[in-house]
């Protein structure tokens, strides 16, 4: 298994995937699991950019997946 993402601890998303149980997934998949380099949030983390606190990690936004 993947070691957990360097940026698990202060990632605002992350903190509400432990919330959610329907965004558990994601957890598995991207903050604790192999798909961890493709997150679009680690990625601006890595090119200094602080992403938007709602961005989720294929880069679409929370609030708009949530409401289509
Ligand atoms: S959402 Fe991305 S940046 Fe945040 S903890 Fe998960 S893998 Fe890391």
């Amino acid at each position: 298994m993947a070691q957990s993402c360097k940026y698990i601890d202060n990632c605002p998303l992350f903190q509400q995937f432990k919330h959610a149980h329907g965004k558990v997934v994601w957890m598995l998949v991207y903050c604790k699991g192999d798909s961890q380099a493709e997150c679009e949030r680690l990625k601006a983390r890595e090119r200094g950019e602080t992403p938007s606190p709602t961005m989720l990690p294929d880069g679409s936004d929370l609030i708009e997946a949530t409401t289509r």
